[in-house]
């Protein structure tokens, strides 16, 4: 098998040639076709989040420890069963088209078994995260329940569901109820936001702003089906943004955490799922005098995800711009999506790698 691997965080990937692992027990192995490439790969291969005030959360505290293949996107073709994969599921077979579901708690803790894998408290197995992922010709699966069939569904775009619009859905199920006149702000069109506009609009909701700094992410978050827009960088963005019942924050950056809750109208709630970095600093008395609701959203569980795939195949998600590249790009891609050149989505076709 071929994989694009981090040996030196902040360092490119390199071309691995190793293996390729036999499944045992429950597991799977899936010959990857396509490998979405998330933001938050983008902390990972630098080895650390910014918790701001000058800390960090370091990955290798989690488990991620190169040499690490990234890649939390996956779909592929199933090409290997494990001894006691029968004895689990009767329907999976090799030659399937699966979609991964890659957020793998232990399985065993209250949490996991309340069916929030996302949430495991007494340790997770999230491929591409702190287990070998996507950016891969190969991957193990630990349990055929986590793959799911996308049929009809566009290769490159069908992999983004995995994080993308998973996140994006699980995010917008924690807002209340919206009015018909109530604002609902996306802050970030980069892939997440740009998929949180489609959800929204599948919720129901009308009146979305779409927040960015950079204009052609604004025009494209227009395309979806926002309202209107807002580039942050202007001088009364606050001024503009005032009175929103609710945000999707899918930077997590001190800037738009701060202009995001402080725009929020009594009642408000603030849902952050971006990852960017810093802190927040708020004064207390207001949260409780204008009851805002400030909660964080990671990721989503595999019931949602089966919803979201749902979606997709009845055509009830509007397909972001995805940009299907060559594997061996994945290096260029993570360097791309760091300075903002991407709109929407990179997808790597490893389909076309011989493994
Ligand atoms: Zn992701
Ligand atoms: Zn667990």
């Amino acid at each position: 098998m071929i994989s694009y691997q981090i040996i030196e965080h902040g360092r490119p990937l390199q071309k691995v040639l190793a293996t390729t692992p036999k499944p045992q027990d429950t597991e799977v192995l899936v010959r990857v076709t396509r490998a979405g490439v998330c933001h938050s790969d983008l902390h990972i291969w630098e080895g650390y989040f910014d918790l701001g005030g000058g800390k960090r959360f370091y990955v290798k505290e989690r488990g991620c420890v190169p040499p690490f293949t990234l890649g939390h996107e996956p779909l592929g073709i199933v090409e290997a069963l494990g001894p006691s994969v029968s004895k689990v599921s009767k329907g999976v077979k090799v030659g399937q088209k699966r979609l991964v579901y890659p957020w793998i708690g232990c399985g065993k803790c209250a949490v996991c078994k309340a069916g929030q894998e996302n949430y495991c408290v007494s340790g997770t197995r999230f491929l591409g995260v702190n287990r070998p992922g996507a950016y891969a010709t190969h991957m193990l699966v630990p349990d055929p329940r986590y793959l799911i069939d996308v049929g009809g569904v566009d290769d490159s775009f069908a992999a983004t569901l995995a994080c993308s619009a998973l996140t994006a859905y699980s995010a917008a199920a924690k807002l209340p109820p919206m009015g018909a006149k109530d604002e609902v702000a996306v802050l970030g069109c980069g892939g997440l936001g740009l998929v949180g506009i489609s959800v929204l609009r599948e919720k129901g909701v009308k009146n979305i702003v779409a927040c960015d700094v950079d204009d052609g992410k604004l025009a494209a978050a227009m395309k979806l089906g926002a309202k209107r827009s807002v580039n942050t960088r202007a001088p009364d963005a606050a001024q503009q943004l005032q009175g929103i019942a609710g945000a999707l924050d899918f930077v997590g950056a001190a800037a738009t955490a701060a202009l995001g809750i402080g725009a929020l109208r009594k009642g408000g709630r603030y849902v952050i799922c971006g990852l960017y970095g810093g802190e927040l600093v708020h004064p207390l008395p207001p949260i409780a005098q204008r009851a805002i609701g400030i909660i964080g959203s990671y990721v989503g569980n595999l019931q949602e995800l089966k919803e979201v795939v749902a979606l997709a195949k009845k055509k009830r998600l509007k397909p972001l711009p995805v940009e299907t590249r060559p594997a061996a790009q994945a290096s260029a891609a993570l360097e791309d999506l760091k300075a903002g050149r991407v709109v929407g989505r990179v997808v790597l076709d490893f389909e076309a790698v011989e493994a």
